[in-house]
């Protein structure tokens, strides 16, 4: 069977992580069959919805990799297609011009209340065969019994009996279509065959189920995904990290970091942690994820992009750290110097924003570096500074200035003076890093070439 899932966002804020994974599922299910994957715009909340959420959700979907087919379908646009289908089931029948005002709604609700009954319209208008009118509903004859039954493809079976769900309002009062009936109408018009979204959602899919079948159409399967927790297993806050996933991009995480760590949480392909964009298709057929909720961990999401950065090919990850090389001040540093500072450094940080900040005491002129006050006062001492103007003489006038080369040069210097290496190290370190961190000396005095070498040993020692 060929499958269509959909992602159906809310444009009422930027995507969340909660929503990047459903939508992460949807697109993996859906690529797993090589069936179709699409993204709807449930915009009909007008007050709610902006335009530039729209924008960002469709940026942050594209910045992770999860390209859906065709244009995208706003539910604004289909007004018509909704209500020929609130139209379809009052020719049918199954639904009826409703006069009760919301004033009398709610006093049928505070009596069912106060009988200690659930709250619900009590069907008066059912059998009263009204017309259209002005300041009329439209509501949906539920059954009067029986259950509603589905196999949801996370929490398994699910029943409801009929007679909870009261006669449900498809058309409002000012001829807008809700918001079930308008899913139903999108979903059957899509073709979606799986419908996966979040468990806030799950009692609302035994009132669509009821439509289906009002229309004598079939329903899609759906699956409940339960929510995210943070780390304390609480409902997950910005604390914890739930931020949008335009926040994880600024912060320098890889969009397929996010994408796998985010798979993970709820969802397992034996114990494997890290996989490739293909190996996650080819996994994800929609079992194994888990009816129980997940806790968010923010330390084990950097994990994860760490051990992308340290795989992903040089010339990628040069081009993913630019942005943010650009972003520290440093406009033209041609991709093969990227290049070369990502060999250099990508072990040492977890994030592109990390990595890109750890090149910086190479990139700035031997004048602007920054000297750390604690290894200066420590390193650069009058003996720190005998070594460093005695290396300087060596690296003046030697010839090849390649990190082999230069490598030999410090042994054989050392080997020739009573030092050890120990003692020469950290003075030249500090003076070329301006702190103790960095990776191998000879490395970065390959990196910066003779004449920056010299002029930062020069100003260390003077
Ligand atoms: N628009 C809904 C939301 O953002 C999703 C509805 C659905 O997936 O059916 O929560």
């Amino acid at each position: 069977m060929s499958i269509v899932t959909r992602f159906a966002p809310s444009p009422t804020g930027h995507l969340h992580i909660g929503g990047a994974r459903t939508a992460i599922f949807c697109w993996l299910l859906a690529r797993h069959v090589n069936g179709r994957f699409y993204l709807r715009i449930e915009d009909t909340d007008t007050l709610r919805s902006k335009q530039e959420y729209t924008d960002s959700i469709l940026a942050s979907m594209r910045w992770l990799g999860l390209d859906w087919d065709g244009e995208p379908v706003y539910q604004t646009k289909r007004a018509q297609l909704y209500n020929s289908y609130v139209d379809k089931l009052l020719v049918s029948g199954h639904a009826y011009w409703c006069s009760c005002t919301p004033e009398e709604v709610e006093a049928m609700r505070e009596k069912a209340r106060q009988n200690g009954e659930k709250p619900r319209y009590n069907g008066q208008c059912r059998e009263r065969g009204l017309e259209a009118g002005q300041g009329r509903c439209v509501r949906l004859k539920t059954p009067l019994s029986g259950k509603v039954v589905f196999d949801d493809l996370i929490k398994g079976r699910i029943a409801v009996e009929a007679a909870e769900l009261d006669d449900m309002v498809i058309r409002r009062a000012d001829g807008m279509p809700t918001y079930n009936l308008a899913v139903v109408a999108d979903d059957h018009e899509m073709g979606v065959t799986h419908v996966l979204r979040g468990d806030d959602h799950v009692s609302n899919t035994p009132r669509q189920i009821v439509i289906y079948e009002a229309l004598g159409l079939d329903a899609p399967r759906f699956g409940h995904m339960p929510m995210i927790l943070g780390p304390d297993r609480q409902k997950l806050s910005k604390r914890h990290g739930a931020r949008a996933v335009i926040d994880y991009e600024s912060d320098g995480l890889l969009p397929h970091a996010l994408v796998n760590y985010l798979a993970r949480l709820g969802w397992s392909h034996g114990d494997q942690e890290l996989f490739s964009r293909e190996e996650l298709i080819r996994y994800f057929d929609g079992a194994n994820l888990n009816p129980a909720a997940a806790a968010f961990d923010p330390v084990k999401l950097e994990w994860c992009n760490a051990q992308f950065m340290r795989t992903l090919p040089i010339e990628e990850l040069a081009a993913l750290v630019a942005p943010f090389v650009r972003e520290s001040g440093f406009d033209n540093i041609p991709v093969e110097r990227l290049g070369a500072l990502c060999v250099m450094f990508r072990e040492r940080a977890n994030t592109l924003r990390a990595l890109a900040v750890s090149f910086r005491p190479l990139l700035v002129p031997a004048g602007e570096l920054v000297y750390n006050e604690k290894d200066a006062a420590k390193h650069l001492t009058d003996a720190g500074k005998r070594h460093l103007r005695a290396l300087a003489k060596i690296f003046e006038v030697c010839g090849s200035f390649a990190a082999n080369d230069l490598e030999k040069m410090l042994n054989t210097f050392v080997d020739h003076s009573s030092l050890s290496f120990r003692e020469v190290a950290p003075s030249l370190r500090t003076a070329l890093m301006g702190f103790m961190g960095g990776t191998h000396l000879s490395e970065i005095m390959a990196f910066l070439g003779r004449e920056e070498t010299l002029a930062r040993l020069a100003r260390a020692a003077s």
